[in-house]
């Protein structure tokens, strides 16, 4: 299409951005959203000898590009005011395929000691096993812990903005005055935090990793991942763990994903505002333990996240719509059993895991495990239910949260 396209204004909205991004006219009779494409391959040219086959838009071969990639990680890009973008088949593609590109035999990293559960296997079990890489955990929040754990051959310092499942909070721009201190990159799980609402890049992280599954689909059904940040550090993502080891995301996919991210500013703002009326509703009853979430002036990192995520001139603001709490168990009551009592008589939040989709979820998880040494106390003493707040009525989520309350504690 030779027309000049507004749309690509620097300036754009969030929500202008979200609809029209990476989306062009294409197809037989000029489709105006871009239709899937599910072909493995296309067309070459009459001499292929004259392709450059390094090209990320060159279309040949679905492993190496497609369409519907190519209008997603477009997408993906602008809205985390990103260089460069590669979607690949899950979050955990995505994680790996950061630490599959960047780290090597014998190299170390620091990682923040709370994660998520699949990446802190990656680095306890697989990793070290297989490639001999070595991994110091430590808490985030401690700047001179991280600087004390950096050895000479660290390469990497890897977080979550907020972290699965406690929620903690990092302070990005400080890791990232770090991470540039020693030469090394900031890796950033922004699943929790997707854009509008945080930006990673604008403080100083090299790299950005979400679970597209999550909120950026937003409808809990299709799974994805991307990688997005400076372009000399995506370009080795792309070409080693998409093209060479074939973590690609399949175009329907990435179609369904484009289609959900559409309402994401919109969705996330009511995330949060019905996240925030929740955690408080959950806070002032007695009958509950602890409420973790971000937003609650009770949260150790609460006036962090207020400046980190709150100026308004960075986007939305807020405090994300996942939050974790438990009941709190009476003179020697089985805390498990009162946990999953309450889960039981939900009737319009589902027991599933997952989070960021439209409906709200909820997960038990116990007071055991591998990870749990380094949560706050509440979550070791009474375990802890993750809790992703959907898009439902406030009153019928907090009608089902008090009708639980009631019967579990009854
Ligand atoms: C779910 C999740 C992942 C993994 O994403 P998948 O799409 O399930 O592979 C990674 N990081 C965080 C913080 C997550 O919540």
């Amino acid at each position: 299409m030779a027309r000049p396209d507004k749309r690509d204004a620097a300036s754009i909205g969030d929500r202008t951005l979200s609809v029209h991004g990476g989306n062009h006219a294409e197809g037989e009779g000029n489709a105006i959203r871009v239709p899937i494409i599910m072909a493995n391959s296309y067309h070459l040219p009459d001499d292929p000898s004259t392709m450059d086959w390094s090209n990320p838009e060159h279309l040949t071969y679905t492993r190496n590009t497609g369409i519907n990639q190519i209008a997603l990680q477009d997408k993906l890009r602008r809205l985390e005011h990103a260089e460069d973008a590669v979607a690949l088949a899950s979050g955990v593609a995505a994680l790996h395929a950061v630490f599959f590109a960047h780290v090597s035999v014998g190299d170390h990293v620091v990682v923040s000691d709370t994660t998520y559960e699949a990446t802190y296997k990656l680095w306890t079990s697989l990793l070290p096993r297989k490639y001999g890489i070595e991994a110091t955990f430590v808490d985030v929040a401690d700047h001179d812990a991280v600087r004390a754990a950096i050895r000479p051959n660290t390469v990497l310092i890897a977080t979550e903005v907020i972290a699965n499942p406690t929620t903690k909070v990092a302070d990005i721009a400080a890791l990232a005055r770090i991470a540039d201190d020693h030469g090394i990159i900031l890796m950033v799980d922004s699943t929790f935090t997707p854009p509008p609402l945080y930006r990673p890049l604008d403080d100083g992280a090299g790299l950005v990793v979400h679970s597209l599954t999550k909120y950026i689909n937003g409808h809990g059904d299709a799974m994805g991942g991307a990688v997005v940040g400076r372009a000399g550090l995506v370009a080795p993502i792309r070409s080693e763990a998409m093209v060479d080891v074939g973590g690609v995301i399949s175009p329907f996919n990435a179609w369904l994903i484009m289609r959900g991210s559409v309402t994401l500013p919109l969705r996330l703002r009511q995330h949060q505002e019905t996240a925030l009326e929740l955690a408080r509703f959950l806070e002032a009853d007695d009958r509950i333990a602890y409420v973790a979430y971000p937003g609650l002036e009770s949260h150790p990192q609460h006036e962090l996240a207020r400046r980190q995520f709150g100026d308004p001139g960075r986007g939305v603001g807020g405090y994300g719509g996942i939050m974790a709490f438990a009941l709190k168990p009476r003179d020697g009551e089985d805390t498990a059993e009162l946990q999953n009592r309450f889960v039981n008589d939900l009737r319009v939040i589902t027991s599933a895991v997952s989070v960021g989709h439209d409906e709200s979820l909820i997960v038990h998880v116990g007071t055991s495990g591998p990870r749990v040494a380094a949560y706050p106390e509440g979550f070791r003493a009474f375990g802890h239910l993750r809790f992703s707040v959907g898009l439902e009525d406030v009153d019928d989520l907090k009608a089902d949260l008090a009708a639980a309350l009631d019967s579990a504690t009854a």
